[in-house]
């Protein structure tokens, strides 16, 4: 799958990417956590969250006291949006495959969806203040909402809500009490 998004064509972000950014971490992780779209330095390197929002989400991570390389984390697009605007809804559509086969892959007992693209995308919800901190049941799998990493940069005030959301993401992964 790595091999087929790093070559895929499907839609127009691919003409303005420089690489591709499938998902990363191993199969059978228990939580995979999902975002909008890759940034400048997700595009650079050709990894996910390895920007200033990866930092934060790492370190909510720890302070929730899991490893970074525990989790799957990936994204709706694959590809940069130029100017990383929000993806159209004929690019989400396009991406959404191979979303949907990463969870088949990986198979997470938690899935995370960060930020109101995703939460649209994956859920078909709106409205991420009223959504967040919350369990989806959808398909026959558990979906977690939260706020998206990039949210806190710019609004400090979303990084405890971010960091108790991951909290208690990582403590229902683990069967833990709600
Ligand atoms: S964003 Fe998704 S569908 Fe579009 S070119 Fe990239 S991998 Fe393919």
């Amino acid at each position: 799958m790595r091999r087929r998004v790093a070559g895929c064509t499907l839609c127009s972000l691919c003409e303005g990417r420089t690489n591709a950014v499938p998902g990363s971490g191993s199969a059978g992780s228990r939580i995979m956590l999902v975002g909008e779209a890759p940034g400048r330095s997700e595009d650079a390197r050709g990894e996910p969250f390895v920007g200033a929002a990866g930092r934060i989400l790492t370190e909510a991570l720890e302070l929730a006291g899991a490893r970074r390389d525990s989790v799957y984390i990936t994204n709706v697009v694959k590809c940069r949006p130029p100017g990383n605007r929000v993806p159209t809804d004929g690019e989400r559509e396009k991406c959404m495959p191979y979303l949907e086969a990463e969870i088949r892959l990986v198979g997470p007992s938690m899935i995370c969806v960060m930020g109101n693209t995703a939460l649209g995308s994956v859920l078909g919800l709106e409205g991420i203040t009223r959504h967040r901190g919350k369990v989806v049941r959808k398909g026959g799998r558990d979906y977690f909402v939260t706020v998206h990493p990039a949210a806190a940069i710019y609004n400090r005030d979303l990084l405890p809500v971010l960091r108790a959301d991951v909290e208690k993401l990582v403590r229902l992964a683990e069967g833990g009490p709600a």
